[in-house]
């Protein structure tokens, strides 16, 4: 009995003093829980869902419409990702195959931001893009980290030159898409400390460690701009890529009520909260928007309408293969009212289609 130690060891002491170190691979460590909890398949949302934030040009119209009829999604707002011609050859692709079921949101064309007439071409291009069916238009992370002037500065999001297409949008009647920046993890070394570590090691090309950027920074140029154009809609993608932080992104939505957000891509972040997320989407159920940017499938529908609507607890999340983090999440339960907003009626109020 005892350890080395003999009789100088507390057994009690001993027991919880110890630790082990492993060398099983994290990648060959997969845990299955032994927890049993009610568990609740949701196959059809509460409500006809629009799924606001989903990226279609890979995809068939017809399989996709498939899979929407066997899970309950109303719509799909396909935000392309090509310009030009490609991009307007894609709005009427879905167009044609179902135009009550699809919408399209443009890309932001950055071909030619060298030129000293940009804007103007920039604002005939969203004119093109609108007069064939755009519904709005989307600003990516590579403004402010990747596209460059003229003179070879990056080009910010809150640079002067833009600030015109802001306006042309409201002129237009179309939101302003944002994805600016990424979860606070992809700004930190990819070390044993990143909660997103195999995410990160999966997708190295998304850390931004060791570059001069700074979330913050990026952020506050994004945020200006909101403030700055209150005449346009703007809708910050990912939760305004600030789930880790609800509390920074509720002051954002009180002190600009031109402003939505979607939940796409951060069901992890915000399953993960549950208490915290639930208060906040039900106190901002007006401007919140339901979003996936998934490949359409029916089981990952079908986890985002089991997070939204059942009281479950400790389930996988909805997530592309490299997951996002090592944790599991629980349903927020939202009411009905609540889901209707979320679901459906904000995306149509952007849309500008009576509910
Ligand atoms: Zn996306």
């Amino acid at each position: 009995m005892g350890g080395k130690n003999g009789d100088h060891e507390d057994k009690f002491i001993a027991m919880v003093s110890a630790k082990v170190g492993v060398d099983l691979r994290l990648s060959d460590y997969a845990p299955r829980t032994k927890l049993r909890v009610a568990a609740h398949a949701i196959d059809r949302p509460r409500f006809p869902a629009i799924d606001y934030h989903c990226h279609l040009d890979a995809q068939s119209p017809q399989a996709v419409l498939g899979i929407m009829d066997v899970c309950g999604v109303e719509k799909i707002v396909n935000i392309t990702m090509q310009t030009g011609q490609a991009a307007i050859e894609s709005i009427d692709r879905f167009h044609r195959a179902a135009p009550e079921r699809f919408a399209t949101i443009g890309w932001m064309d950055w071909s030619g931001v060298e030129r000293r007439d940009f804007t103007q071409v920039s604002l005939d291009r969203l004119e093109r893009l609108v007069e064939h069916g755009a519904c709005g238009i989307k600003f990516w992370k590579d403004l402010g980290t990747t596209v460059r002037d003229a003179g070879g500065a990056l080009l910010q999001l809150d640079d002067e030159r833009l600030a015109p297409i802001f306006d042309k949008a409201a002129e237009l009647g179309i939101p302003v898409v944002f994805h600016t920046a990424d979860p606070d993890a992809f700004f930190d070394p990819v070390d044993r400390f990143n909660e997103r570590y195999e995410e990160l090691a999966a997708h190295p090309d998304w850390s931004f460690y060791g570059s001069h950027l700074s979330k913050a920074a990026l952020l506050e140029r994004r945020d200006r701009v909101i403030a700055r154009h209150p005449g346009t809609t703007f809708v910050a993608a990912h939760v305004a890529e600030s789930s880790e932080d609800l509390g920074y992104v509720a002051t954002l939505l009180e002190r600009n009520p031109n402003l939505y957000i979607d939940i796409s891509a951060r069901t992890a972040e915000l399953g993960r909260q549950p208490y915290t997320s639930r208060q906040f989407i039900i106190k901002f159920a007006d401007r919140v928007l339901f979003g996936t940017d998934l490949v359409p499938e029916v089981d990952m529908y079908r986890l985002h309408y089991r997070f939204l609507e059942t009281a479950d607890e400790y389930f996988e999340y909805p997530s592309h293969a490299s997951r996002q983090g090592r944790w599991n999440i629980y349903g927020l339960f939202l009411p009905a009212d609540v889901l209707e907003k979320v679901y459906r009626a904000n995306a149509l109020k952007l849309l500008h289609t009576r509910v």
